[in-house]
């Protein structure tokens, strides 16, 4: 590899982000730490990095070939990945398949109810604040993106979950939920941001109905459930039979 390491830039909960030579390109290195409710639990989990690595890097080439604009490159190596340089929207744009978790929590909506057609919820990006949800008139107040954004936004989150809900379900796993994230690059175009994995995505196995045992993601870890690294390695795993999209 002829690109040196650079400066860290930013350190979040489970990646580095490090300078590179070329000032439109950043270095990502996934990391092995878990953290869950808002860095309140944290631990260790060996392996994580990589396989969230290779993860995203299989899941942004899809949506690459799809037609979805990302910040993803190339990947470095087991842990690193190339990315463009952003300018992150500190907004965290879930969308939502089948109901579960913080909806379940706040709601009277029944876990395991089918959300037709999925619904879209918005975070302001802020730990100290515990990402709050945002309504649209909010959201407006913040002034973080134009109306215009917002609906790209919507279009893009819409898309890739269709696109990775077909995937993933060929591939036996229900997408339940996942959580995206947006940045503008250097052209100022809106990419899809972050990584996606069993970090930001909930996947429930179609082959066990058990609803302890299908879980595959982290879930694993928040509910002390055991076998987080199992799990996703069982996605890497399911990804890489799919000889059409191998990392
Ligand atoms: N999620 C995430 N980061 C967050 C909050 C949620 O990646 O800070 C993902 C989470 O993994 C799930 C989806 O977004 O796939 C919806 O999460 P939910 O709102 O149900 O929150 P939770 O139950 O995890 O508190």
């Amino acid at each position: 590899m002829n690109h040196i390491q650079g400066s860290l830039i930013y350190e979040g909960k489970a990646k580095r982000i490090f300078a590179c030579e070329n000032p439109d390109r950043v270095l990502i290195e996934f990391k092995n730490d878990a953290t869950a409710f808002n860095a309140k639990k944290r631990s260790q989990i060996e392996g994580k990095g990589r396989l969230n690595c290779k993860i995203s890097t299989a899941l942004f080439e899809l949506l690459e070939l799809n037609g979805i604009p990302t910040h993803f490159l190339e990947l470095h190596s087991e842990t690193f990945m190339f990315a463009e340089k952003i300018s992150v929207i500190p907004l965290e744009v879930v969308i939502r398949n089948i109901a579960t978790g913080s909806l379940c929590r706040e709601t009277p909506i029944n876990q395991g109810t089918i959300l037709s057609p999925p619904l879209l919820d918005l975070y302001y990006k802020d730990d100290e604040l515990g990402d709050p949800i945002l309504t649209e008139e909010r959201l407006k107040l913040l002034d973080l993106i134009s109306d215009v954004q917002m609906k790209e936004i919507e279009k893009i989150t819409r898309s890739v979950n269709k696109i990775l809900k077909e995937y993933f379900d060929s591939l036996d796993l229900l997408l339940v939920d996942f959580k995206l994230e947006f940045g503008t690059n250097s052209s100022g175009e809106l990419v899809v941001a972050d990584e996606i994995s069993p970090d930001n995505c909930r996947f429930w196995d179609k082959k066990t109905s058990d609803p302890k045992e299908r879980i595959l993601d982290k879930d694993r870890f928040r509910q002390d459930l055991g076998g987080v690294r199992d799990a996703y390695e069982e996605i890497l795993k399911r990804i890489q039979k799919d000889s059409s999209n191998a990392p």
